[in-house]
């Protein structure tokens, strides 16, 4: 097993503003930024990557706020699980997203993993990525470039992989006020009770109308493909109908068919397919009571 480098091995910045940020990753082609450090830490400790520069962004404060707009909600990239957790009115508004990250690790993980670092990582099982990519999250990136904003499917190609160039880092996430009757949720399957990478992970965001009608819907899988899916075909599904078995029974079609997951120790294919149908109908009811009561 590889030794972890001391400080002294590596330069460690840790920059206030963004500008000084996008400087110190610009100008060095092995820089790495750090967030909690929880994937991090780790791949560096097995010799997995040899950054020449660490650069923390837990100082920006861009990166450490959660704004609850009239419009939009920004949540800072290097927000932990464990803050999100106890931010009751994002937790009201999008529980499937918080649900996700407080689902990352143990309780001392969740203290230092952050919304950013999960998505960055690139984990195809990543447990915050799929109620993003439901919940039509805007993934806001900053470079030598200025700002974009991506939609957070679009945001990583592969395992490890995503289209962030040099000197760019994520700084926020947006996710969109809701109007009334509309809620999400997130499910994980793990061979564990906890601790456990997901073999497959299911969210789903929607909108009712008056009637009690889907007027908006989104999918999403993870961990059964090289990165977490947007199920497309759910959203016509769901919109314009009530949650009947025949409805719920063509979602979970729709996830079989969007399945293209690996066989490994945690589960085949035949498995993942299947449970990815059974949390895909699991999810959409949860969503579903859940907007009912907002
Ligand atoms: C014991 C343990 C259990 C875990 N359990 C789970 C689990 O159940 N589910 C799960 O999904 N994950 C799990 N993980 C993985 C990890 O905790 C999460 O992926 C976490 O969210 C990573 O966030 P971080 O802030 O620690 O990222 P870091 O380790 O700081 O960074 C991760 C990667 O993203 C890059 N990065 C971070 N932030 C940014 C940014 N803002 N802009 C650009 N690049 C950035 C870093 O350079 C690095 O490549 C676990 C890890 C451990 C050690």
């Amino acid at each position: 097993m590889g030794v972890l480098k001391t400080v002294s091995d590596l330069n460690y910045e840790t920059p206030t503003d963004i500008e000084s940020a996008i400087a110190l990753l610009a100008g060095d082609d092995h820089a790495k930024v750090l967030a909690g450090g929880t994937d991090l830490l780790v791949q560096l400790r097995e010799e997995m990557i040899e950054p020449s520069l660490i650069v923390d962004i837990k100082r920006i404060a861009e990166t450490r706020t959660v704004d609850m707009g009239s419009d939009e909600i920004r949540i800072g990239a290097a927000v932990t699980g464990a803050e999100l957790d106890e931010n009751e009115a994002l937790k009201a508004a999008w529980p499937g997203v918080v649900e996700g990250v407080e689902l990352i690790g143990s309780w001392q993980v969740q203290g230092r993993a952050t919304i950013g670092g999960n998505l960055c990582n690139g984990s195809p099982a990543a447990d915050g990525v799929p109620a993003l990519i439901a919940g039509a999250a805007k993934i806001v990136i900053v470079g030598p470039n200025g700002t974009r904003e991506v939609p957070a499917e679009d945001f990583n190609t592969g395992p490890g992989q995503n289209i962030l160039a040099k000197g760019e880092f994520v700084v926020s996430i947006i996710l969109p006020v809701r109007p009334p009757k509309s809620s999400d949720a997130y499910l994980r399957f793990i061979p564990r009770t906890e601790m456990d990478i997901a073999v497959v992970g299911a969210g789903v965001s929607l909108t009712l109308n008056e009637e009690g009608t889907c007027a908006a819907a989104r999918m999403s899988l993870g961990a059964v493909a090289p990165k977490a899916l947007l199920v497309e075909s759910a959203t016509d599904i769901l919109v314009g109908k009530k949650l009947t078995d025949d409805v719920l029974a063509a979602l979970a079609e729709a996830a079989r068919a969007s399945c293209d997951p690996i066989d490994d120790k945690r589960g085949t294919i035949k498995f993942r397919t299947k449970v990815a149908a059974v949390l895909a109908r699991r999810a959409a009811t949860i969503a579903w009571q859940r907007a009912e009561k907002r």
